[in-house]
């Protein structure tokens, strides 16, 4: 049991073990932990106490180059897409192994470094080790297909990797991200290079050690620090990539499929959201009002598929947010490592202004604030980035609060008349990324969820993720999805083979 709040001195042990010089945290370049070739840093910071937590290389356009044609030469030249399947599957159990060994200090550094509550982290811990195990099974499952076509053919399909892909990362869940991009890339014989958030780079890099226990081959995987606009943008333009995979912003997923042309990459984009959380009249109550706080301020909202529109059948509006307003007070805002803490901070001093920005707009806007709306009150509120759970009602639907993604502990309430209104409601933003409904009738459940316009739904529950199932964006949440065989297919070509069985000549010409 993780029960005790970091004190300064903490952080410097909870990072001991991270390869470093000089103090600083290096990145993994062709299994070697390096500083980045113009000698740049970046200060990390506590999202809970604005304290800085540790100091790593920041790389750039070259760093990002040398690590591309490490994980080229991996490709073209090393023994890992020729390794047996069954030998890669071996080094991605013991991948997982290392995760679930070392679980109490990735769950310690997660929260160190991108603030959330104990108890989420240790769950993304968790996961973390399940996914690899996941892909590591796959790795030795049947992978192709045959064709029963006219004699003297056999035609079959086989799944190769890809070649080398580019992995970029957002911040909000930097660990589990990390490893929804390698465990399929790396069980399907590719080789990667991966951009953490250069705000939450940590666990990734620890991830890198264990790799490097495990010897990996050299340039299989190599972890570049820095910014998206030198590191991603190299990964996402380079000829030497084949394929990018990115989780982040709308805005950036556009970039970075424009950059990906020069050479016509394969793409995913695993993008934003503002997903509808439906509740009819004849849902359980009780239980739609505790899954719609865990939709929205699970991870104080940084989460892409956050329920953050939620729709109130009109006969339910008025009891429903006098009991989520009267939960929402209650949630115990704080410190990620304080074990009373149900809700942690944003990600950094920048992002709860824009989460600000968007309540000062709403109130603009004319939405009527029904709880919530300011920063966390006291010391702990003065340094670090907490704002407390907020909800707006009487809201339309041209809002722009109900109509961008905030990524935040900010919720909009909407109200439908009937089942055609809520999938209209429920349909009516530029994403597509999850949803949910609650109802009693099941077949109403499912007749919404089939009608909305998102790749991830739910009927009366919020949030639950499987690593076997597929996860991705309808409309502008993405394209393409991970985990799952889905995820696995999107790391590998199709190769057609056709073979004649009876080697003679075919005379079709007559000379
Ligand atoms: P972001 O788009 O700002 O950054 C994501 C990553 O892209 C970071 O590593 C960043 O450095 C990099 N990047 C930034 N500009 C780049 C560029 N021009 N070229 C290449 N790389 C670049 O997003 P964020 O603020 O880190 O994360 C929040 C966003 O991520 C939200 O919109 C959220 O919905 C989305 N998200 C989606 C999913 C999903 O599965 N659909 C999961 C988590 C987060």
């Amino acid at each position: 049991m993780i029960n005790t709040m970091p004190r300064a001195q903490d952080s410097a042990a909870m990072l001991a073990r991270l390869r470093k010089r000089n103090d600083v945290c290096l990145m993994f370049v062709d299994n070697a932990f390096v500083e980045a070739a113009d000698g740049a840093t970046r200060t990390l910071l506590n999202p809970a106490s604005a304290e800085p937590v540790a100091v790593v290389a920041e790389g750039g356009a070259a760093d990002a180059n040398a690590a591309i044609a490490a994980a080229r030469r991996a490709f073209d030249e090393g023994p890992w897409g020729e390794m047996p399947a069954q030998d890669r599957a071996r080094l991605l159990f013991r991948l997982a192994d290392k995760i679930e060994e070392h679980a109490d200090e990735l769950t310690r550094m997660e929260t160190l470094n991108n603030g959330k509550p104990l108890r989420e982290t240790g769950y993304d811990v968790a996961d973390a080790a399940g996914c690899f195990r996941y892909y590591a099974g796959l790795a030795t499952k049947p992978q192709g297909q045959t064709y029963d076509v006219p004699a003297p053919s056999q035609s079959l399909t086989v799944r190769e990797p890809i070649g080398v892909c580019g992995q970029i990362i957002p911040w909000n869940y930097p660990l589990l991200m990390a490893v929804w991009k390698l465990a399929p890339a790396l069980a399907a014989g590719n080789t990667c290079v991966l951009k953490p958030s250069e705000l939450t780079p940590l666990t990734a890099l620890r991830l890198a050690q264990f790799i490097e226990e495990l010897e990996f081959p050299a340039g299989v995987v190599n972890i570049v620090t820095g910014p998206g606009a030198t590191v991603g943008a190299t990964i996402a333009e380079s000829h030497l990539v084949d394929k990018v995979a990115f989780t982040g912003g709308t805005m950036t997923g556009r970039s970075i499929m424009r950059a990906a042309t020069g050479n016509l990459k394969k793409i995913s984009l695993e993008l934003g959201g503002k997903s509808p959380n439906v509740v009819f009249e004849d849902a359980d109550f009780a239980t739609a009002v505790d899954y719609a706080l865990f939709a929205i301020y699970a991870n104080a909202g940084q989460v892409c598929s956050a329920g953050s529109r939620l729709l109130l059948q009109e006969s339910l509006h008025d009891r429903f947010v006098g009991a989520l307003v009267e939960r929402a007070k209650k949630i115990r805002v704080g410190d990620g490592f304080d074990p009373q803490t149900e809700m942690g901070p944003l990600i950094s001093k920048a992002h709860a202004e824009k989460v600000e920005k968007y309540i000062a707009t709403g109130r603009d806007e004319g939405a009527h604030l029904a709880c919530g709306g300011h920063r966390l009150e006291g010391e702990l509120g003065q340094r670090g980035n907490f704002i407390v759970p907020t909800i707006f009602t009487q809201t339309t639907p041209q809002m722009k609060v109900v109509q961008e993604e905030i990524f935040g502990p900010v919720l909009v309430v909407q109200t439908f008349k009937d089942e055609s209104d809520a999938i209209r409601l429920a349909n009516d933003t530029i994403y597509g990324l999850a949803g949910g409904v609650f109802t009693n009738d099941v077949a109403k459940g499912h007749r919404v969820l089939r009608k909305l316009r998102a790749g991830i739904t739910w009927l009366n529950t919020y949030h639950p993720t499987y690593n076997e199932a597929p996860w991705g964006g309808y409309e502008q949440s993405g394209i393409g999805r991970e985990l799952g065989t889905y995820g696995y297919e999107a790391y590998t070509e199709v190769k057609q083979i056709n073979v004649n069985l009876a080697v003679e000549p075919s005379g079709w010409f007559s000379g």
